[in-house]
C-alpha cells in the first residue's frame, strides 16, 4: 500500500523537498512511499526541482483511508483534509508541536533547527546510516538555504550550516551561496502575479487564543519590488480577512538584504501589534528591523499579545 508523504499547505521549498527526501529514505527502508505536494509550487521551488532534475511531486490534499506521513508541520490547519480519516505513520518537523493527534504510537521527530532538511540529514546519516543520493542532497541543501534565508534568519542554528555544507559536498555544489542568491532572486519574483497569489504564496493560518490569525510572507531581495503593488496587496488582504472571518491578517514584506520586515496588517485590534512588537502601525505597515522569521519572531509574540 502506498504511503503518502506530505508537506504543509501553501507549500514552500522545504515542504516539497522534504517530502521527496523523506520518501526516498522511506523507500530505502522498504516503504512504498510517494512524495506529494498540497498546492502549487512557488517559483523558488520550481528552479530548485529543475536544477536537481526532479518533477513536481503529485498533488494531494486529502488522505481519507490512506496511510501518510507529514513533514515540515504538525498543525491541523496546514495538514491535508481528512487527516483524521487516514492513518498517520510519521512526523518530521522543525516547528512548534501542532495539534495533530494519533490513536497509536508513531515515529515523531521534531528538532529546534532551521529546516526539515537538517533533520532529514541527521536521519539519513546518524539514525539510519544511509547514503544520500547526490540529487536528493541538492534538494535538502537548497531547502536549508531557503528556510534559513541564506543562514541569516533567527531560526538558523550551527547544525543547519553543518548540514548544508555536508550536503553541498554530496551534491557537488561548490558555490552554495551563489546558488542561494539565485534561489532568493527566483523567490522574489512578483511581476505578473496576482496580489491574491502573492499573499497565499507562503501563507499560514493560526488559532491564537480563539482568534483566527493569518500570516503570509514574501521574502524579497528588495522592497522596491512591491512598491507599485502595495495598495493592491492591502485591498486583497482586507478581502482575505473578511472571507475567512479572521481577526487579523498580516503580510510580512521581508527584505532579506536589509534583514527586516515591513509588516502589512489588517486587524480588528491594532493594539496586538503594539503588544507584540512595541511599535505602532504607520498607515498600512510597520517596519520591524531584524524580523525575518514568522515561526520564531512573529508567531510567539502575536500569541502572547492575543492571550493578553
Ligand atoms: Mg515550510
Ligand atoms: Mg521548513
Ligand atoms: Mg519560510
Amino acid at each position: 500500500m502506498a504511503v503518502y508523504v506530505l508537506g504543509h499547505k501553501s507549500p514552500d521549498t522545504d515542504s516539497v523537498t522534504a517530502a521527496i527526501a523523506f520518501a526516498e529514505l522511506q523507500k530505502m527502508l522498504g516503504v512504498d512511499a510517494v512524495p506529494c505536494r498540497q498546492g502549487d509550487l512557488n517559483p523558488e521551488t520550481e528552479v530548485v526541482l529543475k536544477k536537481f532534475g526532479f518533477d513536481a511531486p503529485e498533488l494531494r490534499t486529502d488522505v481519507t483511508n490512506e496511510q501518510y506521513m507529514l513533514v515540515d508541520h504538525s498543525d491541523i490547519k496546514q495538514a491535508p483534509d481528512n487527516w483524521d480519516k487516514g492513518e498517520l505513520l510519521a512526523v518530521v518537523d522543525h516547528h512548534k508541536i501542532g495539534d495533530i493527534t494519533t490513536p497509536n504510537p508513531i515515529f515523531f521527530c521534531a528538532m529546534p533547527v532551521g529546516c526539515t532538511g537538517t533533520i532529514l540529514y541527521k536521519l539519513y546519516v546518524d539514525l539510519y546510516k544511509k547514503e544520500i543520493p547526490a540529487n536528493v542532497a541538492g534538494l535538502m541543501m537548497s531547502a536549508i538555504l531557503s528556510d534559513t534565508v541564506l543562514f541569516k534568519s533567527a531560526t538558523c542554528t550551527p547544525e543547519d550550516k553543518e548540514a548544508a555544507e555536508a550536503l553541498a559536498k554530496i551534491a557537488g555544489i561548490d558555490n552554495m551561496m551563489d546558488w542561494g542568491m539565485e534561489m532568493a532572486k527566483a523567490k522574489s519574483a512578483v511581476e505578473g502575479v496576482s496580489p491574491r497569489d502573492l499573499i497565499f504564496r507562503d501563507y499560514k493560518d493560526f488559532d491564537m487564543s480563539g482568534k483566527a490569525i493569518g500570516i503570509g510572507q514574501l521574502e524579497l531581495v528588495s522592497l522596491d519590488l512591491v512598491d507599485k503593488i502595495r495598495d493592491d496587496l492591502y485591498e486583497e488582504l482586507k478581502k482575505v480577512k473578511e472571507e475567512g472571518n479572521r481577526h487579523s491578517v498580516f503580510l510580512m514584506l521581508t527584505d532579506i538584504m536589509k534583514e527586516g520586515t515591513d509588516l502589512m496588517a489588517v486587524t480588528d485590534d491594532p493594539s496586538i501589534i503594539e503588544k507584540a512588537f512595541g511599535k505602532t502601525l504607520e498607515g498600512k505597515t510597520v517596519w520591524l528591523p531584524g524580523v525575518m522569521s514568522r515561526k520564531k519572531q512573529m508567531v510567539p509574540n502575536l500569541e502572547k499579545a492575543c492571550a493578553a
